[in-house]
């Protein structure tokens, strides 16, 4: 088998195992989604029901509720992201090489070289895998390449 075989086997796998981990995701996402959205909508029916006016200015912990449930759907999200830096991390990775791959962070982390921290939503050069990364500014750039 050639060199050439092996990175697209390589790549298959790493694709294979990010769709069923995008999968896994989604459906615990669109389930945490459909039961936050049917206790909604059932306390305002309730509500409503009952003749109550719906304030959500005036309705103690109903803001809390609501803020409690769009961090669980941002939780369920975020594991989405750091699945798509695996597989890129995964996909990228070289038989004994690895390689860097320029992402858009989804976390704030720190450039391994000049120790400036990169916030979430900039882009940086990622490398390594899910237990050890390793992350350069875009100043910084790729060791021994044109940044
Ligand atoms: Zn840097």
């Amino acid at each position: 088998m050639t060199t050439q075989e092996n990175r697209w086997e390589h790549l298959g796998h790493a694709a294979e195992h990010f769709a069923r981990r995008v999968a896994r995701d989604a459906r615990k996402f669109a389930e945490r989604v459909e039961a936050h959205v049917g206790e909604f909508t059932h306390d305002v029916r309730h509500e409503r029901h009952c003749g109550r006016r719906t304030s959500w200015a005036g309705h103690e912990g109903a803001g809390e509720d609501v803020r409690r449930v769009f961090q669980d759907i941002r939780g369920v999200l975020a594991a989405v992201l750091d699945g798509v830096d695996e597989f890129i991390t995964r996909a990228f990775q070289d038989q004994g090489e690895e390689r860097w791959a320029r992402v858009v962070c989804n976390h704030d982390v720190t450039c391994g070289k000049c120790g400036r921290a990169v916030a979430a939503g900039q882009e940086a050069h990622v490398r390594g895998t899910a237990e050890r990364r390793e992350f350069r500014c875009l100043d910084c750039g790729v060791p021994g390449g044109s940044p």
